[in-house]
């Protein structure tokens, strides 16, 4: 996507893989300036391996613990978080406001923190529920310091609680693994008897984009978003952290959907 964005914008840029394993990510990250690379994302689980290696984080990047972009900037390493505003932005462009409305959020890792930390920025109350508790109890407690908000969590076999909850939010955000590829027949654990016609469910699996949540979603009259803008969106905001130009996404959402549309092909 942002090759596509590249070229429609008539930029000398490329945007190429590196496989490095952990144990070289340090070498690999301070190698940057003297490549003349102007920024980098990350991944699994380098997000989390980089960061003594940072000179500079951004309260998002502070916020989450995690870097998914890095931007050399003379000679010194910027690392931001883009995936909070990534996850946002779609919502902001429909006319979402949050502020005392109750969020469902499902899943504890590493989306689910910057998921979690942008809700209660926007001052969403917020029910955790994940499938290792201890895990979305620890989330609660570290995002809990930035005083905005509210978060409770919940056991995620207490299916009565579960559904009271679903019941009274209007967003149900779906951050866990279950549904992607290769297992896209897998639905999470939540009864979708409490699914209702003023929610929306936002699945932030991308692969498929269609996942079966949603579509059980819909059968039952709710919104849905799926996850592929929000991938674009957090590559938009790091691509204008390299650029200083912010890209075209309708171009760069085009050739997300044709990556996985050729992949479904393979
Ligand atoms: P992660 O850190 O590994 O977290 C995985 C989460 O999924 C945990 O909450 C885990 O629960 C839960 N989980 C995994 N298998 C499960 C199962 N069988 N039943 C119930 N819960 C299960 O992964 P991540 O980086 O947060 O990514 C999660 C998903 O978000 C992936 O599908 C990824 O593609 C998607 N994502 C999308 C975007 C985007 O831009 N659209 C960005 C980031 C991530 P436990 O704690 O109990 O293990």
């Amino acid at each position: 996507m942002h090759n596509a964005a590249f070229e429609a914008l008539g930029l000398n840029y490329v945007y190429v893989p590196f496989a490095v394993p952990p144990d070289k990510i340090g070498t690999a990250i301070q190698s940057l300036a003297s490549l003349g690379v102007v920024g980098v994302n990350l991944t699994i689980p380098h997000k989390e391996l980089v960061l003594p290696y940072i000179d500079e984080l951004t309260q998002e990047a502070k916020d989450v613990q995690a870097v998914n972009t890095v931007h050399v900037t003379e000679g010194r390493l910027l690392g931001d978080n883009t995936d909070g505003h990534g996850f946002w932005e779609p919502l902001r462009e429909q006319g979402f406001s949050l502020a005392g409305e109750t969020v469902f959020v499902l899943g504890a890792g590493g989306a689910a923190r910057s998921v979690v930390f942008r809700l209660l920025r926007e001052e969403a109350k917020v029910v955790l529920v994940n499938r290792t508790r201890e895990r979305a109890e620890r989330l609660a407690q570290d995002a809990m310091s930035i005083g905005l908000g509210e978060i409770t969590t919940l056991p995620s076999d207490d299916t009565a609680a579960l559904e009271k909850a679903l019941r009274r939010s209007k967003l149900f955000v779906q951050t866990t693994r279950v549904g992607m590829y290769p297992h896209r027949e897998l639905l999470p654990e939540v009864p979708l008897s409490a699914l209702h016609s003023d929610l929306t469910v936002y699945d932030l699996v991308y692969n498929p984009v269609q996942t079966r949540l949603l579509a059980e979603a819909e059968a039952r009259g709710c919104a849905t978003m799926t996850g592929v803008k929000m991938l674009v969106y957090q590559g938009a905001m790091a691509f204008q952290r390299w650029t200083g130009v912010f890209p075209p996404t309708d171009v760069m959402e085009q050739a997300v959907l044709r990556g996985l549309n050729a992949s479904k092909k393979e």
